[in-house]
């Protein structure tokens, strides 16, 4: 296999999943006269949380999404935000609710969670959804797993009966990829930063799936030849020019791509791997949320992956 060939090329299975569910799009505007919509509160002016908000507007629009932003100042009171989502959770114009985390320190992200209608809970997060999902009886899936396990599927076809192992146990990616995958039968393995030699755990891994937030943590002595490998982690490093100054810097993951990629089969490259897929999942269960809203049986697009 030729090194272009072992790059998953996420942009392209986000492109996919998009067509997929642009008819659904389309006929809910056709029937209710309106399109889908989204509503995105950001708290605060971190970099970062600005970049992956606009990419969910943007991408929303160009898929027949209304969307949304809600941008308040840092120091908003708990209280606050929580009225903003009380009227979002109102409001019957409203399909899906996204609040960008995370959120200020004096803010208890638990709390702002609880209070999103769980049938708005686009990012799937509120704990009946998550509960839901560890039933084996899922309403709405947390985007970076989901789309995550869209790529497996498509890459691998059958997981049945392989070996999985996480990295990261985080509620938002860890925990929510490890019920995903125990549902497809597979293996699981969760290592996290209390693990003693998670190396012993990787290097047995079919499918790796690393979410931790060290850029390039992960190399080649913890790989087994021929595994998938998913990167979810985006780290900015900053780079300095030569006369010292620091500019926009480059993104990795928390694998070292280049030495991975000869040992493993697969593996997801950032940007361009499980990014896209976030976005175009998120896509799919604002959707998804607009029919529930109307009460009407949403089509089952990811049928064959869950
Ligand atoms: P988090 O900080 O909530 O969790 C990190 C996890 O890594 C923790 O469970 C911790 O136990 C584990 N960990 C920390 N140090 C470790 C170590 N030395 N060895 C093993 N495990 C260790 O992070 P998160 O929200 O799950 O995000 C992880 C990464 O994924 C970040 O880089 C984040 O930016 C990225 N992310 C990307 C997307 C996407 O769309 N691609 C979405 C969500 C998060």
């Amino acid at each position: 296999m030729t090194i272009i060939n072992k790059i998953i090329d996420g942009k392209m299975y986000a492109r996919k999943l998009l067509e997929e569910i642009y008819p659904l799009s389309k006929g809910f505007l056709d029937n209710f006269n309106r399109k889908p919509s989204l509503t995105v509160i950001q708290v605060g002016d971190n970099p970062a949380s600005r970049i992956y908000v606009k990419n969910k507007i943007l991408t929303a629009k160009k898929n027949g999404i209304e969307s949304k932003e809600i941008l308040l100042a840092s120091d908003v009171s708990e209280d606050e935000l929580i009225h903003h989502i009380s009227i979002l959770n109102k409001n019957e114009n409203v399909d899906g609710i996204l609040v960008q985390l995370p959120l200020p320190k004096h803010i208890s992200e638990k709390k702002i969670i609880n209070i999103i209608d769980s049938s708005k809970d686009v990012d799937g997060f509120h704990p009946i959804n998550l509960g839901k999902l560890f039933m084996g009886d899922s309403k709405f899936i947390p985007c970076t797993p989901l789309g995550c396990l869209y790529i497996l599927k498509h890459e691998i076809g059958d997981i049945k009966g392989k070996n999985a192992v996480i990295v990261g146990r985080s509620n938002i990616v860890g925990k929510p990829m490890a019920s995903l995958l125990l549902s497809s039968d597979c293996s699981v393995t969760i290592t996290h930063s209390r693990t003693k030699n998670i190396q012993e755990h990787t290097r047995k891994a079919d499918i790796l799936i690393v979410a931790v937030g060290i850029p390039e943590m992960i190399d080649e002595k913890f790989i087994k030849p021929g595994a998938i490998v998913i990167d979810v982690g985006i780290n900015r490093l900053e780079t300095k020019t030569r006369d010292n100054i620091s500019n926009k810097g480059v993104l990795v993951g928390d694998v070292k791509f280049e030495k991975v990629l000869k040992i493993a089969k697969k593996i997801t490259p950032v940007p361009g791997g499980v990014g896209p897929m976030t976005i175009a999942c998120l896509m799919h269960n604002t959707i998804k949320a607009a029919y529930i809203n109307k009460k009407i049986d949403f089509v089952n697009v990811l049928e064959g992956i869950l």
